[in-house]
C-alpha cells in the first residue's frame, strides 16, 4: 500500500501512478529506481492545480520541462479511458 501526496489516502500500487526521481538521469513517469511519489489514478489528485508542487515537494527537486511534458501527456491519455478508473 502507498500513499497518494494529493489526498493521504491509501492505495493498492496498481491504482497509482508511481512518479521517480533518479539521481542520476532525472524524473520518470512510471519507471526508474530511486524516491518515489505516488499519485492515485482518480481525476481529482491527478489533474490537481496543485499536484506538481506537491510532487516537488515530495521529490524535493524542481520538476523539468520535459517531465512535466510527459506528465501532462500521460494524464491526459489517461482521462481519455476514465472507466479504468476508480
Ligand atoms: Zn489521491
Amino acid at each position: 500500500m502507498r500513499l497518494c501526496i494529493s489526498c493521504r489516502k491509501t492505495f493498492d500500487r496498481k491504482n497509482l501512478f508511481k512518479i521517480t526521481k533518479d539521481h542520476e538521469e532525472g524524473i520518470f513517469f512510471d519507471k526508474g529506481m530511486g524516491r518515489s511519489a505516488y499519485i492515485c489514478r482518480s481525476k481529482k489528485c491527478y489533474s490537481d492545480s496543485k499536484i506538481k508542487k506537491k510532487l516537488q515537494k515530495a521529490l524535493k527537486t524542481s520538476l523539468e520541462p520535459k517531465f512535466i511534458e510527459i506528465f501532462e501527456k500521460e494524464i491526459t491519455s489517461y482521462n481519455d479511458y476514465p472507466n479504468k478508473g476508480i
